[in-house]
Formats: structure tokens, C-alpha cells, sequence
């Protein structure tokens, strides 16, 4: 008897613990901000892990290679560095199919979980998140805020709204900060910044991603998702049925209703779901997932670690609200990854992008070279009797500083080439015209034209030495 009257109020304390946030939520459309409350939990962790790749963008250009940094934008000598190569745009291609391959891996992530990317990876949610975050830390919990948001200014509410905007107006500032820095040199930036010495185009950059970041993150939230997102409104088209998303059970949850105070399991009628409201207290979007999918949902999945809490409260199964497909939900089979011709289209074309970017950096070359054979004349007929061809060298110098190039040439027996005699330099990242004659002996001649190879090699200034060779012809008299 003792046992069951503590069952009983501990349950009761479970029910005014999830009652005791219980609102009235109504449609969102941004008359009042949203003030989502936190509820820890798998997906919550899951969040923070994902967001936390985005340290790369703000720590990444602090790593070097050699004397540059290794990720390096030049957009001012139009190369980028990544590490050990330096593309030209000449190679952009390979820039084209990297961005595709993204672009499928965003619609077949889609097409299999939904929106997970925003949920997990977009800048703006996460930026969200931490500007919240901060919000939470300084204002409370979401009905202390919403009370301080209504009060009258005074001393306390302008010191804590002062600290919370001049973070989130710092925050702002290291993203622009760092955006900038993948196309500057991430440290000449900091030493620029601190000596007042940064360029007009760096400082309105700067200043536009902070007032971005702070209005963005700080004041539109899930405003930006629903009225500005582009990819919120054709994600519709990308899944279907059989995606799996953040889904509401709602043959187990209905129909819903509170559980009274000491209503025994048999006494109830209703569905599992107890009408808490917690799935919508921690949504950052003010979403009821509870009426389907809708455009509003990121499928963060927050709610489930709420809905979830709340089922372990009342002894119920957790997954009331889940990660499945409409299909699944309806009973129906899960269809395999096999039948999904959209996901394996996807899958091949971003195997196929893979596999050209992976071609492209295993023969990208450090030198380069292209040969123009001169038409106006063909040739000439020098006094000694021999011919003499003119070329225009282009060499493209891919390597991160300037070298010397010798130039030789194979082709017709006693070829001389006039004009290589010394080394040429080839400035980095630089196409390098060299003008030079071949002169073959008449005699030497069997046909009109005849195949010619042209060589040049790094004079060496290191371990390595790189060379490039062309084929062109030769050209004669009419034989
Ligand atoms: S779905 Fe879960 S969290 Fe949402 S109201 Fe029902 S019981 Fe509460
Ligand atoms: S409904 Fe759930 S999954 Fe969708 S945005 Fe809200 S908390 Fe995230």
C-alpha cells in the first residue's frame, strides 16, 4: 500500500513536470520570436557534433603549407591552393563538379532522410542554435525570456541585452572574419585587422557578414527558413513516401489527451500521446509536428528527444514521434535502397563527379606547355638552304613560386632551335609566351611536314624537377 501511494506520486510529480510548460502554441508566423525551450537527449548531442564541423571554417585557414596557407583562395591571382595543388582556371572544372557532387549529395540525402542538412549542417540553423544558446544562458529559460522581452527597460534588462547583442555581434564578426580569411591569408587578416591596415573590399565584406550573421541568426531565426530558404521550397519534390523524416506516430498517439492525476493505465482511453505540448515547447521552428510533415520542420529532430523524455516519465515506449517513413508509419514495408532509381541516379552522377575530380588532380601538371606553329609564313627559306619554322611557347607554371625552364626539341635530323640557348623563366601561376625558330637542314626534309616534339624541364631548385613535352610539325616545301 506504502509502495503503490509512492507510484502514485511520482507519477503525479511526472505529470506536473510535464504539464508545468504546457502553452497554447499557435501557427507561426513571426509576430512573436520563438523561444524554444532545451531538452537534452541523442539528437540533441547529435546536433552539437554535426554543428561542430563548422570549427573547420573558422579554424581551418590557420593551418599552413610551407610558407602559404594551405587553403588558399588567390582570387586576386586567380589560383587556389589546396595543399599540394595549385588549380588554375583552366582546371575550374574540376571546381564545377565538386559543386555538383555537392548539390547531389544535398538532393539524395534528402530523398533518403529528408531535410537533415538543415536540421544538422545549415549555417543558419546552427548559427541559430548558438546565438540561443547564448540567449538561454543569459536571459533563462523561454518564460523568463518571454517576461524580460515584455518588461520595461531598466538597468538589469539593458545590461543583459547589452552583453547578449555585443556577442552576438562578435560572433558575427569572427564569421566575416573568417570568410574573408580562406581568400586573404587567415593570419595577415588578424595582424591587418589588429593594425587598422585591412583594404576597403576586406572591411565591407566583414561588415556585411557581421550585420548578416547578427540579423540572420539573431532576430529572423526560423523566419530565414520559411520565407527566405530557397531549398524549403523544392525539398517538397525531393522526398516522398518513403523518406524517412520526423514523423508523429499518430495511430499510437491518437486519439490524444491529458493524463489525469491518479487515472490508472486501464482508466485511460486515450492514445500515448499525453497532449504535453513538449514536442512544440523545444521545436526552433514552433512547429506541431503533430500535423504531419510540413514546410516548417527541419527535421532537427529535437522534438523526439522531447516526446522521448516524456514517454520514459509515464512508463510508455519511447518513439511516439520518430525518424520514419509515411510508409512505414501506414504499416507498409520499408522499401529497400535498391528500388529507389532516384537515390542510385544520384549515387552514379556524384561517382561519376568523384571520379573526374580524382582524374583531374592525378594528372594536373606543375608545368605546362603549349606550342602555336607560326602560319604567316609557314616557313623560311634561309640563305645556307636550311627552313626555318617560327613557335609561340605558352608555359603555364603551376608551381607556387617562379622557375627557370630549359627548352629542347626532337623532330628532323640536325634540327637547331634558335632562342633556347639560355633558361626561361616562367612566372608561377603565369601563362609564359617564348618565341623560338627551328632551322632543319633542306636536305634533311622527306616530307612536307614532319612531327616535332618540344620539351622543356625545371631548372632544379629543389628535390623535384618537372617537365611537360608537346608534339607539333614541321613544316617544308612542297616535296
Ligand atoms: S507527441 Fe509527445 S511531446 Fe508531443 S504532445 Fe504528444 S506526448 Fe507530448
Ligand atoms: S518539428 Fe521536430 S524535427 Fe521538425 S523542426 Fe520542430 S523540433 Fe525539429
Amino acid at each position: 500500500m506504502g509502495s503503490s501511494n509512492t507510484d502514485s506520486g511520482s507519477a503525479d510529480k511526472a505529470l506536473d513536470d510535464i504539464y508545468d510548460d504546457y502553452q497554447q502554441w499557435e501557427l507561426n508566423t513571426g509576430g512573436e520570436t520563438i523561444h524554444a525551450k532545451r531538452v537534452s537527449g541523442f539528437w540533441r548531442n547529435l546536433k552539437w557534433l554535426t554543428g561542430s564541423t563548422w570549427l573547420l571554417f573558422f579554424l581551418g585557414y590557420f593551418v599552413r603549407w610551407g610558407d602559404r596557407q594551405a587553403v588558399f583562395f588567390d582570387i586576386g591571382n586567380r589560383q587556389f591552393h589546396i595543399f599540394n595543388f595549385t588549380i588554375l582556371p583552366q582546371d575550374f572544372w574540376m571546381l564545377s563538379l565538386l559543386l555538383l557532387f555537392f548539390a547531389l549529395l544535398l538532393a539524395a540525402s534528402t530523398a533518403l532522410f529528408g531535410r537533415v542538412y538543415c536540421g544538422f549542417f545549415c549555417f543558419q540553423t546552427i548559427w541559430t542554435d548558438v546565438y540561443t544558446w547564448i540567449e538561454e544562458k543569459l536571459e533563462g529559460a523561454p518564460a523568463k525570456r518571454r517576461k524580460i522581452d515584455k518588461a520595461k527597460m531598466d538597468f538589469t534588462k539593458f545590461r543583459i541585452k547589452f552583453v547578449k547583442h555585443a556577442l552576438w555581434l562578435i560572433i558575427g564578426f569572427v564569421t566575416g572574419v573568417s570568410f574573408v580569411a580562406w581568400f586573404y591569408d587567415g593570419i595577415q587578416l588578424w595582424k591587418d585587422i589588429f593594425s587598422f591596415q585591412v583594404g576597403s573590399t576586406a572591411i565591407i565584406t566583414i561588415s556585411m557578414f557581421t550585420v548578416g550573421t547578427y540579423v540572420l541568426a539573431g532576430f529572423l531565426r526560423e523566419q530565414t527558413c520559411f520565407w527566405l530558404c530557397p531549398y524549403a521550397r523544392i525539398q517538397a519534390v525531393m522526398i516522398d513516401t518513403t523518406s524517412a523524416v520526423v514523423t508523429y506516430d499518430f495511430h499510437r498517439g491518437e486519439p490524444r489527451g491529458r493524463i489525469k492525476k491518479g487515472q490508472s493505465e486501464e482508466e485511460r482511453t486515450t492514445g500515448d500521446c499525453v497532449e504535453c505540448l513538449q514536442c512544440i515547447a523545444v521545436c526552433p521552428t514552433g512547429v506541431d509536428i503533430r500535423h504531419g510533415s510540413q514546410e516548417g520542420c527541419i527535421n532537427c529532430a529535437l522534438c523526439i528527444d522531447a516526446c522521448d523524455a516524456v514517454m520514459k516519465k509515464i512508463n510508455r515506449p519511447t518513439g511516439l514521434i520518430r525518424y520514419e517513413s509515411l510508409d512505414e508509419i501506414e504499416g507498409k514495408e520499408a522499401r529497400s535502397l535498391f528500388k529507389r532509381p532516384r537515390v542510385w541516379i544520384y549515387g552514379a552522377i556524384m561517382s561519376l563527379a568523384l571520379l573526374g575530380i580524382a582524374y583531374g588532380l592525378s594528372t594536373i601538371d606543375a608545368i605546362e606547355l603549349k606550342v602555336l606553329h607560326d602560319r604567316q609564313p609557314l616557313f623560311v627559306l634561309q640563305s645556307d638552304g636550311s627552313i626555318q619554322n617560327k613557335y609561340i611557347l605558352k608555359i603555364l607554371n603551376k608551381i607556387d613560386k617562379d622557375v627557370s625552364v630549359t627548352i629542347s626539341a626532337t623532330g628532323p635530323e640536325g634540327l637547331k632551335i634558335i632562342g633556347a640557348d639560355k633558361p626561361v623563366k616562367a612566372h608561377h601561376g603565369k601563362i609564359n609566351p617564348h618565341t623560338v625558330f627551328v632551322r632543319v637542314p633542306g636536305e634533311n626534309l622527306t616530307a612536307e611536314t614532319e612531327p616535332i616534339v618540344f620539351r622543356i624541364d625545371t631548372v632544379a631548385t629543389g628535390k623535384e624537377i618537372f617537365f611537360s613535352d608537346r608534339e607539333s610539325i614541321f613544316i617544308g616545301p612542297r616535296r
